[in-house]
C-alpha cells in the first residue's frame, strides 16, 4: 500500500511550485488530510489543501508565495506554527510536522517539532492522517501507516491511536467523527463511540464556536439525521442541544399515546434537507418542535396538547441561539419567525381554504411565506399513506391560492395605501388614536377581501369609515 502512486492527484502546478520551494529549503514535505481524502473517495478535490512540512511549515509558505504569480500574502499564525495562502480563491495551509501532549483542562498541546509518522499520529481519524509525498525521491507516493485506505474501504471512522486518549486530549474530535460519519455516510468503529460516550462531558471544554461550526456542517449534508442522531446516542446531545434531548420520548396515559417528537424532528430535517440548502431553514426545522417539551399537558377528555408550543418555541430559539453565541441578527429572527408561524399553513390546509386566510398568511409571512411551505411540507411525516397524499394536495393547493392571491392582492410586502398623513390632511385631524383605528381598518378590509388592495378604494372606504365615526371630510 505504501508505494501506491498518486502523481495524477498532483495535476495543479502549485505542487510543483511546492515541492520546489521544498527542495529548495532542504525539507520534507507531504500533502495531507482533507484534500488526500476526497481525492482517494473520488469526490470533489476540495479548495483548501493542508501541507505539512518537517521542518518550518512557516519558512516554506513564505518561500512559496514568492514563486506563486502575484506574490500573495502569507498570513502568519506565529502561536500554532502554521502560514496561509489565499492563492486564486484557493487555502494553502502550512503546518510544520509535530508531535503533541496534553493537559486534561485544555486543548492546547504542548508541541515539539516531530517527524512525519508522529504527525501523522497525532491527526484525528485515520482517513484524514493520509499524506502524499511532494519529495524527489517519492514525488506522488501515499503514506498511509494506519490503513487509512482501507478505513476508506470500509467507510470507517477510526482514530489512528488509542480513542479513549485521542477524543479526552481533544474533545472536538468527537463532534468531527460524527460530522465526517454524516458527510461521507461512514460508521464510527465501535471503540471510538465507546470512547466518545465515556468522554462525553469533556465537550464542555470546547467553544461554543467550534461546536457550531460542527452543528452547521452536520445540518448541511444530504442526511443530517445521521449525525444527530449519534449525539443523541452518544450523550453529546444534552451537553449541546439539551432543548431537543427533551423532545425524545413517549408518554401514554389512559391509553392515550403522542408522537416522540425528537425523532420525528430528524425526520423532518432529512425532508426538508431534499428540498432547500438553506442552512437557517434547516435550523428552523431542527427547532420547528422544541416548544413542544414545556408546554406538554394531558387533559382526560381531550388528550395531549401542546398549547402556544410555537410561540414559547420562537422564544427558545433566542436562548439557544444566545447560549450557543450564534449570531442575534436576522437570520435568528428568520428561525424565530419560522417557528413561530410552523403551524400556520397546517391549520389552513385543514380547513377549506379561503382567500382571506391565504391573504393573511402572506401578509404576515411576508417574503419568507415560500419558506414556510417548505418548513411545513417537510413536516409531513405520517406513515399513513392516505394521509400523507391528502396533506401533500392540501399544500399544493395552499400553494396556488398564494400565487393567485399574491397576483391579485400584492400583500406580500403590504404598505397601507393610504398613509397616516392623508387621513389627517382628509379629516383636518392632529395625530391621534382616530387615525390608527381608520388604518387598521383599512388594513383588516384588505385582508378579508372587503375591498381591493387599490388605493380609490381604500381612499372611499377611508372616507366611508370615517363618516362612520363621525369625522368631517375637509378636502
Ligand atoms: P474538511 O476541510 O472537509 O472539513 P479536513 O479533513 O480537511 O476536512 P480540516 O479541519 O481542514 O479537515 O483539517 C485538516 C486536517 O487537519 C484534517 O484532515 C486532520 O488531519 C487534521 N485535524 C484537523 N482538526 C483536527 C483535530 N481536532 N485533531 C486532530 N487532527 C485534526
Ligand atoms: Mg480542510
Amino acid at each position: 500500500m505504501q508505494s501506491q502512486n498518486h502523481i495524477k492527484a498532483l495535476i495543479d502546478p502549485v505542487f510543483g511550485i511546492i515541492a520546489r520551494s521544498a527542495q529548495d529549503l532542504n525539507i520534507n514535505t507531504y500533502v495531507i488530510g482533507g484534500f488526500v481524502r476526497d481525492y482517494l473517495m473520488g469526490n470533489e478535490i476540495p479548495k483548501d489543501i493542508d501541507i505539512v512540512a518537517v521542518g518550518s511549515g512557516i519558512e516554506l509558505a513564505k518561500r512559496v508565495a514568492s514563486h506563486l504569480p502575484g506574490n500573495p500574502k502569507v498570513s502568519v499564525f506565529k502561536n500554532f506554527g502554521t502560514a496561509m495562502i489565499n492563492h486564486e480563491g484557493q487555502e494553502l495551509e502550512f503546518v510544520g510536522a509535530r508531535k503533541e501532549s496534553y493537559h486534561r483542562d485544555s486543548r492546547k498541546p504542548v508541541v515539539e517539532d516531530g517527524t512525519l509518522e508522529e504527525d501523522q499520529k497525532r491527526r484525528d481519524f485515520t482517513i484524514n492522517a493520509l499524506a502524499l509525498s511532494l519529495n524527489k525521491k517519492n514525488y506522488g507516493v501515499l503514506l498511509d501507516p494506519f490503513d487509512g485506505l482501507g478505513d476508506l474501504k470500509r467507510k470507517l471512522i477510526r482514530t489512528p491511536l488509542e480513542p479513549g486518549i485521542t477524543y479526552s486530549d481533544d474533545p472536538l474530535r468527537m463532534m468531527r467523527a460524527i460530522r465526517f460519519a454524516t458527510q461521507l455516510g461512514f460508521t464510527i468503529h465501535g471503540d471510538s463511540l465507546r470512547a466518545i460516550t465515556e468522554n462525553k462531558q469533556r465537550i464542555k471544554i470546547i467553544s461554543k464556536e467550534r461546536i457550531v461550526d460542527e452543528l452547521h456542517k452536520i445540518l448541511g449534508s444530504t442526511k443530517p439525521s445521521v449525525g444527530f442522531a449519534l449525539l443523541h446516542t452518544t450523550g453529546l446531545l444534552k451537553y449541546i442541544l439539551p432543548e431537543l434531548k427533551a423532545l425524545e420520548g413517549i408518554e401514554e396515559v389512559e391509553g392515550q399515546r403522542h408522537k416522540d417528537n425528537f425523532w420525528h424532528t430528524l425526520e423532518v430535517v432529512d425532508n426538508i434537507a431534499k428540498t432547500t440548502e438553506n442552512l437557517w431553514l434547516r435550523w428552523a426545522a431542527l427547532l420547528h418542535d422544541i416548544g413542544k417539551a414545556p408546554t406538554k399537558k394531558f387533559h382526560k377528555r381531550i388528550g395531549w396538547t401542546f398549547h402556544g408550543h410555537e410561540f414559547v418555541g420562537s422564544k427558545m430559539v433566542y436562548t439557544l441561539f444566545k447560549r450557543l453565541h450564534m449570531p442575534l441578527n436576522e437570520k435568528m429572527k428568520f428561525v424565530q419567525k419560522m417557528v413561530r408561524m410552523s403551524s400556520r399553513p397546517i391549520i389552513l390546509s385543514e380547513d377549506f381554504v379561503t382567500d382571506s386566510a391565504v391573504r393573511r398568511l402572506v401578509f404576515d409571512a411576508g417574503d419568507h411565506v415560500e419558506d414556510l411551505m417548505t418548513l411545513c411540507e417537510a413536516d409531513i411525516t405520517t406513515k399513513n399513506p392516505r394521509k400523507q397524499r391528502k396533506y401533500k394536495s392540501n399544500f399544493k393547493l395552499v400553494r396556488q391560492k398564494i400565487v393567485e392571491v399574491e397576483e391579485r392582492d400584492h400583500i406580500r410586502n403590504f404598505q397601507p395605501p393610504i398613509s397616516g398623513e392623508e387621513i389627517m390632511r382628509t379629516f383636518g385631524l392632529k395625530p391621534s388614536r382616530e387615525i390608527g383605528i381608520l388604518k387598521e381598518a383599512i388594513k383588516e378590509a384588505i385582508l378579508e377581501g372587503v375591498i381591493p388592495n387599490e388605493y380609490s378604494a381604500a381612499q372611499n372606504y377611508m372616507l366611508q369609515k370615517g363618516n362612520e365615526m363621525g369625522l368631517k371630510a375637509k378636502i
